[in-house]
């Protein structure tokens, strides 16, 4: 058994034009020794508020500095994935599940650390290069791997298959998938797409698929991204055959990397009609990820048993589907993403972000042994 604690990294991203067109001043200090985020309180407000904020000041497991290109301690999309994704992998290969999700508001990034773009790929481009480059540095011919893919988003207490083939039905109205429970494995989406790839080529291909996917929806509705929660997974198979005792030994691992809706989905809008509706459901996966975090992390001494009365994992999609991934049985990680320049919406990130550390799941080597 490997239980350990969710390992919780914060990145701060540069201003955006609009910023730099308002003139802010970036709000966020972060100390590379002791992996500190400070908060400061902008100085730009009046003195009646500048009176009831403070500075706070927050550890992590890392503080990414990716700010400012110039700084010597800037925090480039490979030392995200060197510091993070590479670990996480090797656990893949040792025969554990995974996960790293991306949190924070609209804005703060997470797209770009999770997907990033051609030029700066991100943790799941470079999960996957590196992924295809182990099976294929593989010499021996008694281990054999396989790899599967699928990518899905939940949108309005929906589940959206990003990889299915589209046809006239789905043109006028999406085909939601049902989730079902596995006696085992849990929660999982009914008929989801999932695709066998040979190599990274074609991992890349359906990784990109589902992305157009999701951007095409996008533009439909209005900004799907921001309300979405998307879940891209790669189910790594390993299997080995000893020649000596002619058995067969299967490792399964289960990649799970996920781009969260933006966290001031959480809170109440003043958006009216379908916004409203959208929001409002949103809002209920969001708000139960909330929940479940702070269950998870003020119970850390209460067995798993009586635990699943406690966690609302069933109050929600996203927590339903992730389950396994936030109390159970994966190494998990989370990037709170952060803008530079927003305190109110950076301390509730960080707040969350701080609470997700205390966190513990109970992973263990998904092994199978046959003669
Ligand atoms: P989110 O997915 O959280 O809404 P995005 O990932 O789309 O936010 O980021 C918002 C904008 O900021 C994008 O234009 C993105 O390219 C840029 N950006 C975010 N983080 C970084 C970073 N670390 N370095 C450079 N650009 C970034
Ligand atoms: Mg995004």
């Amino acid at each position: 058994n490997a239980g350990g604690n969710v390992k919780v990294v914060v990145r701060v991203r540069g201003f955006l034009p609009r910023e730099i067109a308002k003139d802010k001043e970036c709000i966020i200090k972060m100390d590379p020794l002791s992996q500190a985020t400070t908060l400061l309180v902008p100085t730009d407000l009046d003195s009646k508020s500048r009176k009831v904020l403070e500075e706070k000041r927050f550890i992590f497991d890392n503080s990414f500095w990716s700010h400012n290109p110039e700084d010597s301690h800037y925090a480039e999309q490979e030392d995200i994935y060197n510091a993070l994704g590479e670990e996480f992998l090797d656990h893949n290969f040792e025969g554990y599940h995974t996960c790293i999700f991306a949190y924070g508001q609209t804005g703060s990034g997470k797209s770009y650390t999770m997907m990033g773009n051609q030029e700066k790929p991100g943790i799941i481009p470079r999960t996957c290069e590196d992924l295809f480059q182990r099976i294929e540095s593989n010499t021996s011919p008694h281990i054999s791997y396989t790899v599967r893919v699928s990518y899905f988003e939940v949108y309005n207490e929906h589940v959206r298959d990003l990889l299915a083939t589209p046809n006239r039905s789905q043109a006028s109205h999406p085909n939601y998938l049902k989730i079902r429970e596995h006696p085992v494995d849990g929660p999982y989406v009914k008929d989801l797409t999932e695709s066998a790839v040979k190599n990274y080529q074609e991992l890349l291909r359906c990784m990109r698929r589902g992305d157009a996917s999701r951007t095409t929806a996008s533009t439909k509705m209005n900004d799907t991204s921001s309300r979405s929660h998307a879940v891209f997974t790669i189910m790594l198979k390993q299997i080995h055959h000893d020649m000596q005792t002619d058995s067969t030994t299967e490792r399964m691992a289960r990649i799970r990397l996920v781009d969260l809706a933006g966290s001031e989905r959480a809170k109440s809008t003043e958006a009216t009609g379908q916004r409203l509706r959208e929001g409002s459901n949103i809002n209920k996966s969001l708000t139960t990820l909330g929940r479940v975090i702070a269950a998870l992390a003020t119970h850390p001494s209460v067995r798993a048993k009586s635990r699943k009365d406690v966690v609302p994992y069933r109050d929600s999609i996203l927590t339903w589907l992730l389950k396994d991934s936030l109390g159970g049985n994966s190494k998990t990680a989370m990037i709170a993403c952060i803008s530079p320049t927003d305190y109110e919406e950076t301390l509730s990130t960080l707040r969350y972000a701080d609470q997700a550390k205390h966190i513990r799941t109970r992973a263990v080597v998904n092994q199978d042994s046959t003669s």
